[in-house]
């Protein structure tokens, strides 16, 4: 693989330094492009919002925030981070579990919207906002009953933490349109993560029009917003794969022909699809050895870093770039057309990022260059498990 030509400079230049690699670098300018194609493709009357928990660095935000419609939050942390990054930029907020000194906070912060998960959580929100003298759109956050068209739905037709049971949408209902300081504005539907197949995204969103109209006559209310979620995926075994964004994109626009006129928005809020791209996780080689028959790569840096990989128990993609400093007086272990387990600096056997993966070749002295690190990579870790120091993040083509 070729990488791109400041983040070869970059390694470059810190493989020459003495303290060994380790570093995210985002490229803002590759991210600007991708998320506003994205933008620009999508049909009326959706819009895209940027689920922030994929990745919450400031210059992410600030990059993101011209472009996107506004940030979907869940947590009162998220919001504060948003408003340093843009005071004035939409929020919708979410999540499982908000107290009331967070809805309270948000309130004050002017979200756009907040997505409910509970009955109790309509009273919460609406005791805040009365004593507030406000008003406020709420979203219900229903777990669809299903069945749903495929396998991946993860968030949703089964039992989680997430949302108001099918079940119970009765009573969050007659709640809704009756307790003061709420408006009741449509429904939110987040039920799968990580899909990559365009025909199952398209059949989600059918299933979700006919079952909301179906709520529009049971309960006798119209909708004017309908969230559809996120969980656009990306390919962590087969980079070269993509989601098929121009089929979706079609399908989406003969989709959105057939909602009624006064479903006036149709809320995305993606993380992943957005972010993964533009990150890249990359580490020294510190030693390499055998053990038991296996080859082993140990790199400076590893899951408390970049957790990816384990969380979702994938072997995720690099490269090897070839470094040739070498101290001349020591041995320099290697391994060559082998298969290497790449492990991290933690003292946990569970401190692996890539297990048995086939190499032409890779030395103590290499850097390995992990892919798709810009979602759920250094916001889910455990950074300080072990207290080894952070890696650098450099934000390559800010302000271009
Ligand atoms: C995590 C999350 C998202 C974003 O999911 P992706 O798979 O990263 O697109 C969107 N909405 C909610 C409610 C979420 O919890």
């Amino acid at each position: 693989m070729t990488l791109p030509d400041a983040l070869d400079a970059l390694l470059r230049d810190r493989a020459a330094r003495d303290e060994p690699v380790c570093l995210f670098a985002y490229d803002l300018a590759g991210l600007r492009r991708h998320v506003s194609d994205v933008v620009a493709s999508l049909p009326a009357p959706c819009r895209m919002y940027y689920a922030m928990k994929a990745n919450s660095a400031g210059e992410i935000l600030a990059a993101l925030a011209p472009i996107v419609a506004g940030f979907e939050v869940a947590s009162g942390g998220e919001i504060a981070k948003v408003r340093a990054a843009d005071p004035s930029a939409a929020i919708l907020f979410g999540g499982p579990a908000k107290t009331p000194g967070e809805i309270g906070a948000a309130l004050d912060a002017d979200v756009t919207r907040l997505h409910v998960e509970s009955l109790l959580e309509l009273y919460r929100i609406s005791a805040a906002a009365t004593a507030r003298g406000r008003t406020v759109e709420v979203l219900l956050r229903v777990n669809l009953a299903g069945p749903f068209p495929d396998a991946t739905i993860a968030m949703a037709g089964r039992p989680t933490q997430f949302g108001i049971d099918e079940a119970d949408l009765p009573a969050a209902m007659a709640a809704v349109t009756t307790l003061p300081g709420l408006r009741f504005a449509g429904f939110h539907l987040h039920s799968l993560s990580n899909n990559l197949s365009a025909e199952t995204h398209l059949a989600m969103l059918g299933l979700y029009r006919d079952t909301v109209l179906a709520w529009e006559k049971e309960f006798g209310v119209e909708v004017e917003v309908l969230d559809v979620g996120g969980g656009i995926g990306v390919d962590y075994q087969d980079t070269a794969h993509r989601f098929d964004w121009d089929a979706f994109t079609r399908g989406l626009t003969s989709w959105v022909g057939t909602l009624p006129a006064h479903w006036r928005e149709i809320q995305f809020e993606c993380g992943r699809y957005l972010t993964a791209a533009c990150g890249t996780y990359a580490v020294e080689v510190l030693d390499v050895k055998r053990n038991h028959g296996v080859a082993w790569a140990l790199v400076r840096g590893g899951t408390h870093h970049f957790r990816l990989p384990v969380s979702w128990q994938h072997s995720h993609p690099f490269t090897v770039f070839a470094v040739d400093r070498w101290d001349p007086e020591a041995p320099r272990p290697s391994v060559t057309d082998d298969r290497v387990t790449v492990a991290g600096e933690l003292c946990t056997p569970k401190d692996v990022l890539a297990r048995d993966v086939p190499v032409a070749a890779v030395r103590a002295g290499d850097v390995l260059v992990f892919e798709l690190a810009g979602a759920y990579g250094w916001d889910i870790s455990h950074h300080d498990f072990l207290s080894h120091p952070h890696p650098e993040h450099v934000f390559l083509g800010q302000g271009t």
